[in-house]
């Protein structure tokens, strides 16, 4: 009855939707059976927690194609602008109480479960997380396409469907050990495999010219071609119809592949060799910012962004006989420059294979691209060796050096022959190895060059990108990033939304969130103060649990829960952190019995993960652990102090924790953090901040006044100074008291840490853990006062929350949508 396009026509079939899917509890019941027997080939008498999930994700995955057809068919008949969102990462974590929620019958579902025996809750428990990305960009990506979906813009994201996500973490004896992480084992209901939509994807080969229209034209004869296949995740808004479309590739063999081995008779070889195409999308590289040079990591970018790139301008070919609306209708953001061989392969399909004129295509070219980097620090910016380009990209290689030729041309007419500033202007690197940097390529051909918070565009003017900048002031912008509150609270939190709801009277924040603001009228009222307390309360219990059974530390909900959740890294100070808790540690032992009834019990909660590479940040690791058996197994402390390291934290980990934390901890050394977005979930929940003056805590400084969170340490403009007295900077004596503590082997392990001990001493704490350790300290001391005056701390929580509004994804995008891509919402019809 659901007739396309073809048969009723599409103002028709919206007359249709009386018959969609119903939601009413007997529907929903019938529903999840029907797939516990045909899907997933269970009895209807007898099947378990797991079965039971994957009949329900069946069920609303159902509900959400139904939406997601509409969707596209709106889009197609109203053919709006659309922005393509190009991301190597996209961290979407669960999607089965997201999904429910956004599409409004998450509680239909709960009553329909019950009644068949079972908790939504559970069976929730049952997902694993689709991790594929690494932590703060590949997180913001998936916010991103949450509010996108939500307020209605024609929207698509693509990506790469890794086989295997973001490796697990496993603690053996406080060691970091790696596992895979094979999600696909159990099937995946939230993605639609297309076998319809492949492309092929060309690798290696050379380039030849050939004889075209009286002139000459270049021809890239490729060595290999791999198929990709496309698997569509379809994304839904709240409060709309409209679900838009995360479209990531697999890698799978192409029929092109070794015909001659075929043909020679060496059928085993040819099957063998096809096999090794898959590898292209089977895994995601676990570093966060760092990814140089590697074969298979080029690989992996031209591949997606190849398909991708195929599927767009066919998508636009569709409805365009030529490409004079192109920029009319088309806009690519880069996700930092992990796609920007995008800015090539559009040049090479334009002109090599729709036979554009150079210029005109380069025009179009100049007109689609945005770029968003994620970086602070020049070295931390990807190049790729002209070498390896050349091989496995002949063409694209032809292609950047042109567009460098120009460029370098139009920029002495510009600047004359300043040698100096042309090379560091360049393209192309000249050195021992010569490289293509991917950021001066984005740069030179984005309209837009995007920061992610205000200091962060400070630097990228003043520092990184300086030359840029001068150059063409008006391409930098930013865009403070964001996090969305339908999985940060809503999701995560549901007591706490609740409450929200109540208390403002209204759901709409769950779409506006700046009417959170409307708590700060309320930040005294006794009554709201007893309802925060308790949900926070309630948090914190469930937040204990999980720690017990993890851990099998017992913590008191009493008592501080402080945490620190993030990427393991030097800068970020996690052994600021525990160096912290040693010195906590060291005072408590030292007092008189009598003064400790004065100490703020804490729990310290500390969780992330290490690039398998990167040595120091394992040790942070271990230390952690060897600092938590220690203190957590001392009689003489007690409830007063308790450490934990949460292992293999990821989105649904930081679900749990997040709404549980009363203190979190943002303390990168200043000037390192782009942006960080773990901060701004923490603040929507109601959590405090202890920060350092970096990255989007600037502005969130601005939102909620300093005298809601504990601030601390060396500002930004101070820190190149500070570095440059080496081992003349003084150091509290605190400091070198538990650095020897660790030295001197009181934690055990005395030979593993000595590195990590040398790292902070004797002139090399690039860091500046030293020198911020005392204001740390008082910051950690005014943390403990505060939380003593618990009427003073529901007051500030509150007002966390109140203040968190500008810090919604849902802003950002906005932001883009009007000052960076040029789209308008298109609405689904209801
Ligand atoms: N990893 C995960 C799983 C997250 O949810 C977040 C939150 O934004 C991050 C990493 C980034 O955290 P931060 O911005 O604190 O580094």
């Amino acid at each position: 009855l659901r007739g396309g396009e073809t048969r009723v026509g599409v103002e028709n079939m919206f007359g249709l939707m009386d018959r969609f899917l119903k939601s009413d509890p007997s529907s929903l019941q019938k529903d999840i059976l029907d797939h516990v027997e045909y899907t997933v080939a269970r009895s209807r008498f007898s099947f378990d927690d797991f079965e039971a999930y994957q009949a329900l994700a069946h069920s609303v995955r159902d509900r959400l194609i139904e939406r997601w057809h509409d969707t596209q068919l709106h889009f197609k008949k109203k053919d709006p602008k659309r922005i393509y969102f190009l991301s190597m990462e996209f961290l979407m974590g669960r999607s089965l109480s997201n999904s429910a929620i956004n599409l409004g019958i998450r509680d239909q579902y709960a009553d329909a479960l019950k009644e068949l025996g079972f908790e939504f809750e559970v069976l929730a428990e049952q997902e694993g997380d689709a991790a594929l990305g690494n932590g703060g960009l590949a997180r913001l990506s998936a916010c991103q396409m949450d509010s996108l979906a939500t307020m209605d813009y024609p929207a698509w994201g693509y990506g790469l469907r890794y086989q295997y996500g973001l490796f697990r973490q496993v603690i053996l004896d406080g060691y970091q050990h790696e596992q895979p992480d094979y999600w696909l084992n159990f099937g995946n209901p939230w993605e639609i495999e297309r076998v319809h939509v492949t492309y092929p994807v060309k690798f290696y080969g050379t380039v030849e010219d050939e004889n075209f229209n009286g002139g000459k034209r270049k021809v890239w004869l490729p060595g290999e071609t791999v198929e990709a296949v496309a698997y569509d995740n379809p994304i839904p808004g709240h409060g709309t119809r409209n679900t838009i479309t995360l479209r990531l590739w697999a890698a799978k063999p192409s029929d092109q592949i070794d015909m001659e081995s075929y043909n020679t008779g060496d059928y085993i070889n040819a099957v063998v060799n096809r096999q090794r195409a898959e590898t292209i999308s089977s895994v995601l590289f676990p570093d966060d910012r760092s990814y140089q040079g590697k074969e298979l990591r080029l690989k992996q970018q031209y591949f997606f962004v190849s398909a991708s790139l195929q599927d767009i301008i066919r998508r636009f070919k569709d409805s365009h006989s030529n490409f004079d609306d192109f920029h009319e209708k088309v806009a690519l953001q880069l996700n930092d420059t992990h796609p920007s061989l995008a800015i090539a392969e559009v040049m090479r399909v334009l002109v090599d294979e729709e036979h554009l004129d150079w210029n005109r295509a380069w025009d179009i070219v100049c007109k689609i691209f945005s770029f968003t980097t994620h970086t602070v620090l020049p070295e931390g910016l990807e190049k790729v060796p002209v070498d390896l380009l050349e091989s496995l990209l002949p063409r694209h290689l032809q292609i950047i050096y042109d567009i460098n030729f120009d460029y370098i041309e139009e920029l002495k007419k510009k600047i004359g022959l300043d040698y100096d500033r042309l090379s560091r202007m360049s393209i192309v690197e000249d050195g021992a190895i010569k490289s293509i940097r991917m950021a001066n390529l984005a740069i030179v051909c984005s309209h837009t060059v995007n920061g992610v918070s205000r200091v962060h565009s400070e630097l990228l003017k003043t520092r990184v990108f300086k030359d840029f900048y001068e150059l063409w002031p008006h391409k930098f912008d930013y865009k403070t990033n964001g996090v969305t509150q339908r999985r940060w609270i809503v999701v995560s939190n549901p007591s706490l939304s609740a409450l929200i709801s109540k208390w403002l009277g209204t759901e709409a924040w769950i779409r506006d969130v700046d009417l959170l603001a409307g708590l700060q009228e309320q930040a005294a009222n006794a009554d709201l103060h007893e309802e925060w307390r308790m949900v926070r309360k309630v948090n914190k219990m469930r937040l204990a649990e999980y720690i017990e059974a993890m851990s099998g530390v017992k913590v008191s909900v009493s008592a501080m829960f402080d945490v620190q959740i993030k990427r393991i890294h030097e800068y970020k100070r996690q052994l600021l952190n525990i160096l912290g808790i040693v010195h906590r540690y060291d005072c408590i032992k030292n007092m008189e019995k009598s003064d400790r009834t004065k100490v703020v019990p804490r729990v310290c909660i500390i969780g992330g993960k290490a690039a398998p590479g990167y040595e120091i940040a394992r040790k942070i690791i271990k230390l952690c652990n060897a600092v938590a058996e220690k203190i957590n197994n001392d009689p003489d402390v007690g409830d007063l102090l308790k450490l934990v390291f949460i292992p293999d934290y990821n989105v649904s980990v930081a679900e749990l924790v997040i709404p549980g934390a009363d203190l979190s901890q943002h303390i990168s050394t200043a000037g390192h953090e782009a942006s960080g977005t773990g901060s701004m979930k923490f603040l929507m929940n109601g959590c405090l901040l202890l920060a350092t003056e970096d990255g989007s805590t600037v502005e969130i400084i601005e939102e909620i006044g300093k005298d809601n969170m504990f601030l601390f340490g060396a500002k930004m403009h101070e820190v190149p100074a500070l570095r440059e007295k080496g081992p003349a900077l003084k150091v509290p004596l605190q400091f070198a008291r538990v650095v020897r503590m660790v030295r001197d082997g009181y934690f055990g392990f005395q030979d593993y840490f000595e590195s990590l001990c040398d790292k902070v001493e004797g002139g090399n704490d690039f860091y500046l853990l030293g020198y911020d350790f005392q204001s740390y300290l008082e910051a950690q001391a005014a943390a403990d006062k505060a939380f003593v005056d618990q009427e003073k701390w529901t007051r500030m929580s509150i007002l966390s929350t109140a203040g968190s509004g500008r810090f919604s994804s849902d802003r950002t995008i906005e932001e883009y949508a009007e000052k960076t891509w040029g789209i308008e919402p298109c609405r689904c019809p209801f």
